[in-house]
């Protein structure tokens, strides 16, 4: 028997886990089995052609949020073309109402519902014999004409899983994101999630999951993602992971959901200890807001919340995430925007701006009457208004979303908009609010950017909002140029400094003093100092403002930008130093 497994992944850089587990898992009574894996944004006939190629005698599809629409238009077309084709769907999306989902799609020959590792290894074994066994728990089947359902199973004992990787798989996702899990479940109840839905938290031991991780180290992962629901939920399971992991001598980049009010004084200390770049933490906050946690039964505990971020983005070794989501209930606009504020304040590294999903299962879609909320029929069930936020409001936040992920978690304006807010007397929020107002007033929010028209935009909006301040808000914008597109875009519009030339040349011919600032500086050609080196004026202080946030005030300075490293270095420059080489 010959069995495929696929899945239709959102990005071309993700890869299935869950397929991984189910191959290795029922290799033990199968050996023919294949993975294939696509995404979303392949063509439906392109997919169709290529599973047609393999012929499989079973095919297992994993449903998701983000493929189910497109999984069930694939399997309707795999029926006409592979009639024989055994079509087993799984996955989150069809484990809570798989009766409906096989009545209305009679290509869907099977559901297999919650962890589906030990029944669809019963089910191969079934569909191989001649005595199929009548009943299979976790299971949703036909029998003649009636649709036969079962309860979502789970894997009691993790360790009974094989590993899910082997050298064949690590070297074929060279270029994608490598996920990981050292346990299942969640004991959290939140109204929106599904992941408390399954009863208790289970885990991998110890030495198999520190085996694994050594594969991943051996074999030079570039990152890998643990899944774990909540990665820090027990001491004596993750602390002795996250010591193996920072003693490791490897590059590879971990990635963990945790909670932030579990980490202990003893732990962040060690966090902020850890090799640099070796940790990535994400950590839900959704709201601030206490009525809002309250209603979906979240307990978070914000001031230590706070602390905790605080303590670990004092280290500046771990790269931080923080998720917020809008269309909670009880948070209109204005509350939603201090629940970004209070984040926004920390400065992660990102701010995921989430927009809440009505999941099949979840507690939250059963109270949507309660809370007037009006949501998409399909998937992604996304939230379009409620009680509290109109669809005028959320689709204001949608762009908020946009912006923030274009000036803020890009990278790229994060200097200007640490600078902005500050002139919005730090109300991030508001910021945010009236730069989305003027995107769509000039139709910007409807075309896609290039990050050189963002500098343009950026300086408009200032001249539009705070015109007394857009010369210093250019020279943010220049400043952003030289950091961040490490010179590579420099907008003409931008008052660059050609009036110093002389100056500049005069200063890389005199050794001594260039000395005093790059002490292992040579003259050599004027093409290496132009591809290692920037010096540049500014009218005001940008540094300084950076290491101490007072206001910002007119005072020219001369800043010397080192491109050697991978990371943009800046240092300023003496005006004595500078300016003697004029005539
Ligand atoms: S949102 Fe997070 S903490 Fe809450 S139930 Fe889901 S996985 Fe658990």
């Amino acid at each position: 028997m010959r069995i495929v497994l696929t899945t239709l992944n959102a990005k071309f850089i993700h890869s299935s886990l869950a397929l991984r587990q189910l191959k290795q898992y029922c290799l033990r009574v199968c050996p023919d089995i294949v993975v294939k894996e696509y995404t979303i944004n392949n063509e439906l006939s392109h997919i169709l052609g290529d599973l047609y190629r393999e012929t499989p005698d079973v095919l297992g599809l994993a449903c998701y949020i983000w493929n189910i629409d497109y999984t069930l238009a694939l399997v309707r077309l795999l029926k006409k073309v592979l009639p024989q084709t055994i079509i087993i769907l799984g996955g989150p999306e069809v484990s809570f109402d798989p009766d409906e989902i096989m009545r209305a799609n009679p290509a869907v020959d099977y559901i297999v519902q919650g962890e589906g590792e030990e029944i669809l290894a019963k089910l191969l074994v079934d569909l191989g014999s001649d005595q199929p066994s009548s009943v299979i728990e976790g299971l949703t089947q036909r029998i003649g004409n009636v649709v036969v359902s079962s309860k979502p199973q789970t894997i009691a004992e993790l360790d009974t899983l094989p590993f899910p990787y082997d050298d064949k798989a690590i070297a074929e996702l060279k270029d994608k994101i490598i996920y990981y899990e050292s346990s299942r479940g969640c004991p959290f109840s939140c109204e929106y999630c599904l992941s408390g839905a399954s009863p208790g938290v289970r885990f991998f031991t110890l030495e198999r999951v520190l085996d694994d991780l050594a594969f991943f180290i051996r074999h030079d992962v570039r990152q890998v993602k643990f899944v774990d629901r909540t990665f820090n939920l027990r001491r004596e399971h993750y602390w002795p992971i996250l010591r193996f992991l920072a003693a490791a001598d490897c590059r590879t980049n971990f990635h963990f959901e945790i909670t932030a009010e579990l980490l202990d004084n003893d732990i962040l200390e060690f966090l902020r200890q850890v090799p640099h770049g070796r940790f990535q933490l994400e950590i839900g906050i959704q709201s601030t807001n206490a009525a809002t946690l309250a209603a979906v039964s979240r307990k978070n505990d914000w001031p230590v919340i706070k602390k905790n971020v605080d303590t670990l983005q004092s280290g500046g070794n771990i790269h931080l995430h923080l998720d917020l989501i809008a269309g909670l209930p009880s948070e209109d606009y204005w509350r939603f925007g201090q629940s970004f504020n209070d984040v926004w304040h920390l400065q992660p590294d990102m701010l995921q701006l989430g927009f809440l999903k009505m999941l099949k299962g979840s507690g939250l879609r059963l109270q949507a009457a309660k809370h007037g909320y009006i949501y998409m029929d399909a998937a992604p069930y996304e939230v379009l208004a409620n009680k509290y936020l109109t669809y005028g409001e959320i689709r204001r936040l949608k762009i908020i979303e946009e912006l923030l992920n274009q000036l803020y978690n890009s990278g790229r304006f994060r200097t200007t908009c640490q600078w902005l807010v500050a002139s919005y007397q730090q109300d991030a929020f508001r910021f945010y609010h009236d730069l989305a107002d003027y995107w769509e007033r000039r139709n910007l929010h409807i075309i896609s950017h290039s990050g050189k028209a963002l500098y343009q935009y950026l300086s408009d909006f200032c001249q539009d909002q705070l015109s007394e301040q857009s010369g210093i808000c250019q020279q943010f914008l220049k400043f952003e140029a030289l950091t961040f597109e490490r010179g590579a875009t420099r907008p003409a519009f931008l008052p660059w400094d050609n009036q110093w030339e002389e100056e500049k040349n005069s200063f890389w011919r005199d050794e001594a003093k260039a000395r005093q600032y790059l002490p292992e500086y040579r003259f050599t050609t004027w093409r290496e100092i132009k591809n290692n080196y920037h010096l540049e004026v500014f009218s005001c202080n940008i540094p300084d403002y950076l290491k101490t946030g007072a206001a910002i005030h007119q005072e020219t300075t001369i800043l010397l930008f080192d491109y050697r490293g991978r990371q943009t270095c800046y240092q300023q420059i003496a005006a004595a130093d500078f300016r003697s080489g004029r005539r």
